[in-house]
């Protein structure tokens, strides 16, 4: 098959300029197909070409192997570091060379806001698969008791409120990415 060729594979038609979403995996759709916010469906062709993120080779050893580790993310945005010898046979269907990841689980950041409820410092939470919520410096989990502890103050963003990475594209930043159909 021809990575390249810019034209849809399911009917001919050329496919849109490359877009990123809001996790930063790139796409081209086909022109003839379009996304519908209102009933969160395609219209027309479906056709979506993931593009491959070159992968990040980290300054890490595999703990199994010892080869370089890699830093992939999948198409919803999460992010693992994998070993750079492992890969999947697509003929066989089954993983090839060496199997070690590790995932990357979300990330804080302090915030210069206070909480509303308690009047402690806010925190900016990134989940691994890139949505993003202020929570309270005080909420915690209780792992044994499985509950929540602290101050219950969450506020999730809403896509038009994440900042903006140079280059998105409005459109796709909201574009419930989960429902766009599988890469090849
Ligand atoms: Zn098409
Ligand atoms: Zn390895
Ligand atoms: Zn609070």
């Amino acid at each position: 098959m021809d990575q390249t060729s810019d034209t849809c594979p399911k009917c001919g038609s050329p496919l849109s300029p490359v877009t990123e979403t809001a996790t930063g995996r790139r796409l081209q759709r086909c022109s003839a197909g379009s996304w519908n916010k209102e009933t969160r469906q395609n219209e027309g062709c479906d056709y979506v070409k993931w593009l491959e993120v070159p992968a990040e080779v980290l300054d890490e050893k595999c703990p199994k192997c010892g080869a370089s580790l890699v830093l992939s993310t999948t198409r919803f945005g999460k992010k693992m570091k994998k070993c750079s010898t492992g890969g999947w046979d697509k003929d066989a269907k089954k993983a090839t060379g060496c199997d070690y990841i590790e995932w990357i689980n979300g990330t804080t950041e302090p915030l210069e806001e206070d909480c509303p409820d308690c009047g402690s410092k806010l925190v900016l939470f990134t989940t691994s698969s890139g949505k993003k919520m202020k929570k309270c410096l005080t909420a915690g989990w209780d792992r044994d008791k499985k509950e929540a502890t602290g101050c219950a103050y969450v506020y999730w963003l809403k896509p038009g409120e994440y900042p903006k990475a140079p280059g998105s594209s409005e459109e796709l930043s909201s574009a419930g990415e989960e429902y766009l159909p599988p890469s090849e």
